[in-house]
C-alpha cells in the first residue's frame, strides 16, 4: 500500500516524502481511512509503530480540505500525558503541516505560560497539550475548546496510570459534544475499556501488534548478574560492545542518577532523565542523546514514556519493571520502523519472580547468558524486592527517601491524589 492510495492530499504526501517515508506503517493503513471518513477510532498502539502520524495525518487532511472562520478556533485537540510526547507530537504536527495553512502550538506545565498564551492569542487550529496546563489556561480564560472538532486522546493508558481521569472528564465537558473522537492506548484494561465507552461513540477498532506481544525485530537476552555487579556488567556490554545508542532503564529516580554518575566516571557520556529534572534538563539530556553527544540516556518509566527516538538500537533493563506490561512498553523503544533491536535485562536473584511473570506475559522464554566475573550470587535470596524500596538497611537513606521515583507505587498514590499539578510536574 502507497500514502496516494490512502487518499491524502497533495501538500501532505510532499510532507511525507520530506520525512522520508515510502510506505505506511500498519496502524497507519488501519486507522488513516476510518478517520478520513469521519468515524470514532479506538487504535491499540504503542511508541514506535508510527501511530502519531496514524492520527495528525487524516486529522489535518480533514482540517485543511474543511476550512472554517479565519480567526482560528482550536478545531482539533490532542491530549498526551507527558511534556516529551506533547512536545514531540507537536513537531510531527508541525513538520506534516509544513505545506498547509495550518497552525499548531504546544502547551505544557513546567514552563512560563506567557509565550504559550501570546501563541494562542495569535490563533491556532491543531493544539496538543497536557491535562495540567490545558485546564490551568482554560480556567484562566486563556483559551476555548468550545469549537474543538476532532478530540485525540494519545497513551490513554498512561493517562490513567498518571492519574489524569478526572482532567480527562473535565476537558470532555468543555468541548462540543459532536466532535470525532480518537484514543490511542498500549494496553486495554477495564479501565480503558471504560474509559472508551465514554468517549466514542460506535468506535472502529484497529491494532497495531497484538496486546502485550513483543515485536520480531527485537532479539531479547537477559544476563543473571549479581545485583552488586550490575553497574560493573552494564558498563563492560556498552564499552566492549561499542554500543553508540543506549536507553538504559532503572527502576528508580535515585538509581538512575547513581548510575549515570558511575558511567560519566568510566568515561561513558551518560544523562539521567526523571520526574526530578527540569524541563530544561531533560530537553537537553534528550537532545544531546539524539545527537550522539549522550551515549546513555538512563530514564524511569514514566521520563521514557513517548520519548521518540528513532531507530533505537539497544534498550537496557538496568532492573527488571515489577509490572510485566512495562516491561513491552520499554523494549517497544527498539526494533522500530523495521530496524533490528536488541533488548537486554540485567536480572538479580531478587528479580526471578519479575522475570517469569514477563515471560508469562509475553508468552516466551527469554535467552540466559552469564558473563564470567559477572555471576549471579547463588546464595542471594529470590524474594522480590518491594516496589520502590531498596534492599538496604533499615536507617539507610534510600529507604527513608522520596528517591523512589516513577515506580507503579507512586502512580498508584497519585491516582488517590487529585492534585492535577502535581501529576503534571511528575511527567
Ligand atoms: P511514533 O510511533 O508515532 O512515535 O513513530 C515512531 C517513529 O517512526 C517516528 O520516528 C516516526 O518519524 C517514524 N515513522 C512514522 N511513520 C513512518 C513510516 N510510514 N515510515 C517510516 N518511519 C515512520
Amino acid at each position: 500500500m502507497s500514502f496516494q492510495s490512502l487518499g491524502l492530499s497533495d501538500a501532505l504526501l510532499k510532507a511525507i516524502s520530506k520525512k522520508g517515508y515510502t510506505t505506511p506503517s500498519p496502524i497507519q493503513e488501519k486507522a488513516i481511512p476510518p478517520v478520513l471518513e469521519g468515524r470514532d477510532v479506538l487504535a491499540s498502539a504503542q511508541t514506535g509503530t508510527g501511530k502519531t502520524a496514524g492520527f495528525t495525518l487524516p486529522l489535518l487532511h480533514y482540517l485543511s480540505e474543511n476550512p472554517k472562520a479565519k480567526f482560528r478556533p482550536i478545531r482539533a485537540l490532542i491530549l498526551t500525558p507527558t511534556r516529551e510526547l506533547a512536545a514531540q507530537v507537536y513537531e510531527s504536527v508541525k513538520d506534516y503541516s509544513e505545506f498547509l495553512n495550518i497552525k499548531s502550538a504546544v502547551i505544557f506545565g513546567g514552563v512560563n505560560q506567557k509565550p504559550q498564551v501570546a501563541t494562542l492569542r495569535r490563533g491556532v487550529d491543531v493544539l496538543v497539550a497536557t491535562p495540567g496546563r490545558l485546564l490551568d489556561l482554560q480556567n484562566q480564560n486563556l483559551l476555548s475548546i468550545k469549537r474543538v472538532e476532532i478530540f485525540v486522546l494519545d497513551e490513554a493508558d498512561r493517562m490513567l496510570d498518571m492519574g489524569f481521569l478526572r482532567d480527562i472528564e473535565r476537558v470532555m465537558k468543555s468541548m462540543p459534544e459532536k466532535r470525532q473522537n480518537l484514543m490511542f492506548s498500549a494496553t486495554f484494561s477495564k479501565d480503558i475499556r471504560k474509559l472508551a465507552n465514554g468517549i466514542l461513540n460506535n468506535p472502529v477498532q484497529v491494532e497495531a501488534t497484538p496486546e502485550n506481544s513483543t515485536v520480531d525485530a527485537i532479539s531479547q537476552k537477559v544476563y543473571r548478574v549479581a545485583k552488586g555487579k550490575k553497574t560493573g556488567l552494564i558498563i563492560k556490554l556498552i564499552s566492549e560492545g561499542n554500543w553508540k545508542q543506549v536507553l538504559v532503564f532503572a527502576r528508580t529516580k535515585h538509581g538512575a542518577n547513581k548510575l549515570t554518575k558511575k558511567m560519566i566516571s568510566s568515561g561513558v557520556s551518560a544523562a539521567a532523565i526523571h520526574g526530578n529534572k527540569s524541563q530544561g534538563a531533560r530537553t537537553k539530556a534528550l537532545s544531546g542523546f539524539k545527537n550522539g553527544s549522550v551515549r546513555v540516556l538512563v530514564a524511569t518509566d514514566i521520563a521514557a514514556r513517548g520519548l521518540d527516538i528513532p531507530l533505537l538500537p539497544h534498550v537496557v533493563n538496568f532492573e527488571l519493571p515489577n509490572i510485566s506490561e512495562d516491561y513491552v512498553h520499554r523494549i517497544g523503544r527498539t526494533g522500530r520502523a523495521g530496524a533490528n533491536g536488541q533488548a537486554i535485562s540485567l536480572v538479580s536473584a531478587d528479580e526471578t519472580l519479575y522475570l517469569k511473570s514477563i515471560e508469562k506475559l509475553i508468552g516466551e522464554k527469554i535467552n540466559v547468558e552469564i558473563v564470567e566475573g559477572f555471576e549471579p550470587d547463588p546464595s542471594a535470596s529470590t524474594e522480590p524486592i518491594k516496589p520502590g524500596q531498596n534492599r538496604q538497611p533499615r536507617n539507610s537513606r534510600s529507604r527513608n527517601s522520596n528517591n523512589s521515583g516513577d515506580n507503579r507505587t507512586n502512580r498508584n498514590r497519585s491516582k488517590n491524589n487529585n492534585s492535577r499539578r502535581r501529576n503534571d510536574r511528575r511527567s
